[in-house]
């Protein structure tokens, strides 16, 4: 079981799924339960699952995945719970045998950890320092998956504008994504996440010149009282974001853009919160990920004064999502009229005469069409739009 600690929500399903465990375990003893990822990674759980669930075997962490098999050769062997958590990451391990959905779109890790250490932010301390892929691994990976068939990568990191930043030449995540660009056979690359402050000119224009990388900017904000912002060490200002958005669209009208927000940061005023609202108003997102702040236990936000009661923070997600959505649903209603590119990608579960697929803005559009479909690049006009899904219909004869 792989595991997710960045809100305790996340870490109480896993202690959920570890008891149901427990049953299966008894039914079938020779069963080997593992458990591993970012919730192990921290301090103590490793013993406390020990001590709770004495039905989980191997008890691992997110710097030795690689060794997964040896870790089960093991426990074969000596039949008690193994705990081995590395402290410090290692080298990056490459070829490492993977095994992937099926479908039309593949995700590709770039590099590992992160060195922002945001104050409300657990993924520095169970990921470690910043490890970039080498670009020669990364486009051989690429290049194997458009033989496999897929026809969009999804470039992973958790800031992937300083990718490059700790390789020896130094280079930058422009020249990766150049370097992708001539690969065959991928019609679309996507990255995910930005880090706003580390958006630089050069990247807007490669994006901009680019056939394959699309016209989709996920750049997180978080908050827009820059009092928060500081004190989150998110290192730019509201003004500052505003800019880099205004700078995005100039050269690529048609972006969307969607971010992440945090509500009831320690010390969130309701001045605080207005800013936030403000900023939603000037940016005009097309699409939100919205969070309300948790406490997690080693991060500096954790120990800081003013935390923010739970109703405080109910009332401001509440507001928040509604006026996204009001945002998120007139931004969806330009859409109609316009001609989009589609890659498609299955058929729709609530409706089966429909197909559905994403633009190179990554927005959702569902159309009446045959499974024959699905993988092909086809080209639809937008005629109805709700707030998380465009309506439309395929214009015949354009299959590229
Ligand atoms: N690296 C990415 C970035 O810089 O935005 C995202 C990684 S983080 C795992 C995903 C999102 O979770 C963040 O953008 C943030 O909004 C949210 N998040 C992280 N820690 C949080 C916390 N303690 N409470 C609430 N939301 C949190
Ligand atoms: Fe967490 Fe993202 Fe900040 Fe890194 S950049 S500390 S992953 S929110």
């Amino acid at each position: 079981m792989n595991t997710c600690c960045v809100r305790e929500t996340a870490e109480n399903k896993v202690w959920g799924r570890i008891g149901e465990l427990k049953h299966l375990k008894s039914k079938k003893p020779d069963l080997i339960l593992g458990i591993c990822g970012c919730m192990t990674q921290q301090p103590e759980v490793g013993e406390k699952i020990r001590r709770r669930a004495p039905h989980v075997d191997i008890i691992f962490g997110t710097h030795n995945v690689h060794q997964l098999p040896q870790l089960i050769g093991r426990v074969k062997e000596e039949r008690k719970t193994i705990i081995d958590i590395w402290e410090t990451e290692g080298d990056i391990v490459e070829n490492l045998p993977s095994k992937r959905v099926e479908g039309v779109k593949s995700y590709v890790t770039i590099m590992y950890g992160c060195n922002n250490f945001c104050t409300y932010c657990i993924v520095p301390y169970v990921r470690g320092r910043e490890r970039s892929r080498d670009v020669a691994d990364i486009a051989r990976e690429v290049a194997q998956l458009a033989g496999e068939g897929y026809k969009e990568v999804m470039l992973l990191g958790q800031n992937v504008n300083s990718y490059g930043k700790d390789l020896n030449p130094r280079i930058e995540f422009a020249d990766l994504l150049i370097e992708l660009e001539n690969i065959g056979d991928i019609f679309r690359i996507r990255y995910m996440t930005s880090h706003p402050r580390d958006f630089n000119d050069r990247l807007i224009k490669v994006i901009a010149e680019s056939k394959k990388i699309c016209e989709h900017f996920h750049l997180p904000v978080q908050a827009g009282g820059n009092s928060v912002l500081k004190r989150m060490n998110r290192g730019y200002t509201k003004e500052e974001y505003i800019e880099l958005v205004r700078k995005i669209r100039e050269q690529i009208p048609d972006a969307s853009i969607t971010t992440d927000l945090i509500v009831g940061f320690p010390g969130e005023t309701d001045d605080d919160f207005a800013e936030t609202m403000d900023l939603l108003e000037k940016v005009r997102f097309d699409a939100a990920f919205t969070f309300v702040y948790n406490k997690r236990s080693g991060t500096p936000a954790a120990e800081m004064q003013g935390q923010v009661p739970d109703e405080v923070k109910k009332a401001r997600i509440q507001k928040l999502i509604s006026l996204q959505n009001t945002i998120s649903t007139e931004r969806n209603l330009l859409e109609i009229g316009k001609n989009h590119e589609i890659l498609v990608e299955r058929r729709n579960k609530g409706n089966p005469v429909l197909m559905e697929g994403r633009t190179r803005t990554n927005k959702l559009v569902l159309f009446k069409g045959g499974e024959d479909l699905k993988g092909q690049m086809v080209t639809v006009n937008i005629v109805d739009s709700g707030t998380w899904h465009l309506d439309g219909e395929m214009l015949k004869g354009n299959y590229s």
